[in-house]
């Protein structure tokens, strides 16, 4: 499954925000939401429509789709240079597809912050120094190596890997991140073995107080006029908060959510805006026995969302019967979406939308 790396200098509440995404209770009491290894979390996505789907259907079983959160503690000033653990910390980042990145915007006297104030754009700068100059290093090697090759040969494949390694390493030597390098789509491809950490897609997450819950504080302020300047979003959360929050039952938690004002746990928006982050999306399967979720990245056709399902789906595709849960939620059954026509089937080219409720036919 895709997952989100979860980086911050020490002490900006990673930790607190990562055991109170793994410790919501499951849904699904069969399902094994858990802490695979004590930095790991598979994490249920939360889907309102799912709940909806389940009270039309009423199904026997229920299963959310999760996504994969990883805590990458430790990662400080001088990571890059290999210091005492960090090239751990970056391999661990590597292996990840998008990073959350902590950044502290509360004040609290009593949590020491490591370079002795609060001041979220200079914890932005070290970290993302640190990822910068893991890459710059990953770059320069290669580039030194195509450099070599491109100059004794007329082979257009490392005349493209040495056009691309120029651009990264000319972005990543101005301070910025390999993202915003300019590569073509001939160029993209021979970027990817290097599992660069700046060119993943990135989310700022400010942890603020309570009282910076609602618009935010001075610190937010920096932080949200930086992320727009890169193009990145950013979600406001409380980590001491969530942290009170994950530990309350159902019930009692949407009792304690009215009276804060609040539609919903921080931790769901932030789970949300990590699934866009990703460019994933949901679609169901409706049956008696089970409703389930599904997780395709944006663009997957049919017989790809099939196959997240099984191999032997996507194998022996053949057709999937496809309405919208929106029109089911309006009609109120799957028959009566039936008799309006809104029951489509659909063939191997379909593209297959957020929220579709789907039903494949195969060949075994
Ligand atoms: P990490 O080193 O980044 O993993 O940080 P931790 O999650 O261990 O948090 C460091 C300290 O900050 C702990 O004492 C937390 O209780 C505290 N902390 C985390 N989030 C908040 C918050 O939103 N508000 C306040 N006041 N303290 C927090």
């Amino acid at each position: 499954p895709l997952n989100c790396g979860i980086v911050g200098l020490p002490n900006v509440g990673k930790s607190t925000i990562f055991s109170a995404l793994t410790s919501v209770e499951a849904v699904a009491a069969n399902y094994p939401f858990c802490t695979i290894e004590p930095n790991i979390g598979i994490v249920p996505v939360p889907d309102e429509r799912l709940d909806k789907i389940v009270a039309l259907v009423k199904p026997n079983s229920i299963v959310p789709t999760t996504m994969e959160f990883v805590d990458i503690a430790g990662l400080v000033a001088g990571a890059s240079k290999g210091e005492g653990l960090g090239n751990q910390f970056l391999a661990n980042i590597r292996s990840t597809d998008a990073t959350l990145h902590i950044v502290r915007c509360f004040e609290d006297a009593e949590v020491i912050h490591v370079a002795g104030k609060v001041d979220p754009l200079s914890d932005i700068d070290v970290i993302n120094t640190e990822l910068l100059l893991a890459d710059l290093d990953t770059v320069t090697r290669r580039h030194e190596k195509v450099q070599k090759l491109a100059r004794n040969t007329q082979d257009s494949k490392i005349k493209l890997e040495f056009s691309a390694m120029s651009k990264l390493l000319e972005t990543l030597e101005a301070g910025k991140p390999a993202r915003t390098a300019d590569l073509s789509d001939e160029e993209r491809p021979y970027t990817r073995d290097l599992h660069l950490i700046t060119m993943k897609p990135t989310l700022y997450v400010a942890n603020v107080d309570e009282a910076g819950l609602k618009d935010g504080n001075a610190h937010t302020a920096a932080v949200e006029q930086r992320a727009a300047e890169e193009g990145s979003q950013v979600v406001r959360i409380c980590g001491a908060l969530e942290s009170e929050i994950a530990q309350l039952d159902p019930a009692e938690r949407d009792e304690f959510l009215k009276d804060m004002g609040l539609s919903e746990p921080g931790l769901n928006r932030l789970i949300h805006a990590a699934y866009r982050l990703l460019g994933l999306i949901t679609y169901f399967t409706a049956g008696v026995q089970e409703v389930r979720a599904w997780t395709i990245r944006q663009g997957t056709k049919a017989p790809g969302a099939a196959g997240v399902i099984h191999s032997d789906f996507e194998k022996g595709f053949i057709r999937a019967d496809a309405y919208n849960c929106e029109d089911l939620f309006r009609l109120g059954s799957e028959q009566a979406v039936k008799e309006k026509g809104l029951l489509r089937s659909e063939g191997k080219e379909y593209v297959v939308k957020d929220g579709d409720i789907l039903f494949f036919k195969f060949n075994n």
